[in-house]
């Protein structure tokens, strides 16, 4: 599957918004969009007010970067919402939500979505006690999801140990023993994505 190979922080000025793509340098003073908060490239201080489509395009561009996905990928997260039912756009942000790599960013074993899909696809996680290496796995209300055994000693997850996580209400973790769980599939108000799902709806209905 083609990946996005780009400088991360070029995307988050493209949309004028944090998209925490690099961990904890996002929370630093070193973030690019808080020294150069206008797009890139030759023209990023002088575009003019965006149309509708615009918009559109912008919340749509602004989902698919903030879960590190590629135009395909998504374009299949929402056919995929708009046959369930309920309101498309929020099954579409839950789905997202709901993949394992997001999953184990919010249960904090990760500091970005790109550093949970490494450590997900390098196979460092299990759930419900068997080996899970695909990012996009869906998961369910109940699941547990634990560092492998043969990882625990890496450093990284040893020091998940000595920090305090806050995570989401839908999740709760159990640092002693580097497992989460999953406590409910999340509502739309329990995630915080900043993404106005309705422009995404607007811009697929064309
Ligand atoms: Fe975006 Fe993080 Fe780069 Fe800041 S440091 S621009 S939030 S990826």
């Amino acid at each position: 599957m083609a990946r996005y190979t780009g400088p991360s922080c070029r995307l988050c000025r493209r949309e004028g918004q944090k998209l925490f793509l690099k961990g904890d340098r996002c929370y630093s003073g070193k973030c690019a969009l808080e020294r150069r908060s206008y797009a890139p490239g030759q023209h990023g201080q002088g575009r003019k007010k965006a149309s509708d489509y615009g918009l559109q395009l912008r919340e749509k561009q602004k989902a698919k970067r903030f879960y590190g996905l590629q135009e395909t990928q998504f374009r299949n997260y929402f056919d995929k919402a708009a046959r369930k039912s309920g309101m498309t756009g929020e099954n579409l942000l839950i789905m997202l939500e709901t993949r394992l790599d997001n999953t184990v960013f919010r249960m904090g074993f990760a500091s970005s979505r790109k550093e949970a899909r490494q450590l997900v696809l390098h196979g460092h996680f299990t759930v419900n006690g068997k080996k899970a290496d695909i990012p996009s796995q869906a998961v369910k209300a109940g699941d547990v999801i634990a560092v492998k055994e043969k990882s625990v000693s890496i450093e990284k997850f040893k020091e998940i140990k000595e920090m305090t996580i806050s995570t989401p209400e839908w999740v709760s973790i159990n640092p002693d023993k580097l497992e989460g769980k999953v406590l409910a599939i999340p509502t739309r108000a329990q995630i915080d994505t900043p993404v106005a799902e309705h422009l995404i709806v607007e811009l697929y209905s064309k």
